[in-house]
């Protein structure tokens, strides 16, 4: 199914029209071999509150990005690789339901579909294609991936020293654990490559076990305290409306 996808004209012009929504913003997509296998809008949990995002799953790679204009526009594209990607389901958090978290060394989230149907369908594609990937390669998965951000919503104080937030007390988030943490329990630095080229803030207590686990070996990848700007926002996206009463369209019609 995949290869006579991969080569049909149909699913050529969807990949170049998606291609051609993301714009200049967005990496070409438009490759040998490559599938669009469903398309969908799921609300992603971000930092401040959940959002809707586009997402697209090609047979090896998933890309998202904003909606600016539904179905015809869209900005902020990320692009994983699903080699490295795992899922695994999610509770319900309120009135989000049907979750699943999704890991990768660069990026990891939660998102919600809109039905339970939409979520299996989901969930069983992604791991079709991640399972195709690795047996293809002969590639064991990466266990090595960024945490979860917590909510800023979840927490009102700093979750190690326990000082309240407030204007001046800012939250931040350890790019190791993803706990929320003050100023002052994240003052050190980590080089994590997948994730930034810039050192990356982490809190006091995963600098010592990073420090003690990479202690004699690799002292290298230890970064001092630094004034570099880190403005700790790089999850967060534009407002934007958009309309997502459409459903998730998958064009491999094949149940696993
Ligand atoms: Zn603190
Ligand atoms: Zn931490």
């Amino acid at each position: 199914m995949a290869e006579r996808l991969a080569n049909s004209e149909a699913n050529r012009k969807r990949i170049q029209y998606i291609e051609q929504c993301f714009g200049n913003s967005g990496e070409p997509l438009l490759v040998p071999g490559r599938v669009l296998v469903g398309e969908g809008v799921l609300t992603k949990l971000c930092r401040k509150k959940p959002k809707p995002r586009q997402f697209f799953l090609l047979n090896d790679v998933l890309v998202y990005g904003n909606v600016v204009i539904n179905k015809k526009k869209y900005n902020r594209q990320k692009i994983l690789h699903l080699e490295n990607v795992r899922i695994q389901s999610h509770h319900d958090i309120g009135e989000l339901k049907n979750g699943w978290q999704i890991f990768s060394p660069s990026k990891s989230f939660v998102v919600f579909a809109a039905t339970a149907t939409e979520k299996t369908e989901w969930m069983a594609h992604i791991n079709k294609c991640v399972q195709d990937l690795l047996t293809k390669s002969g590639k064991t998965p990466s266990l090595e991936t960024c945490p979860v951000w917590i909510p800023d919503s979840e927490a009102n104080a700093c979750m190690i020293c326990n000082t309240p937030f407030t204007i001046l007390n800012r939250r931040h988030h350890c790019r190791k654990c993803g706990k929320v943490v003050c100023d002052d329990c994240s003052k050190q630095r980590w080089s994590f490559p997948q994730q930034a080229k810039q050192p990356q803030r982490v809190c006091d207590n995963c600098f010592k076990e990073l420090e003690s686990s990479t202690h004699a070996a690799n002292s290298m990848s230890r970064v001092p305290q630094n004034d570099s700007d880190d403005s700790d926002d790089s999850d967060e996206d534009d407002e934007l409306p958009t309309s997502n009463d459409d459903e998730a369209q998958f064009y491999d019609g094949r149940r696993n």
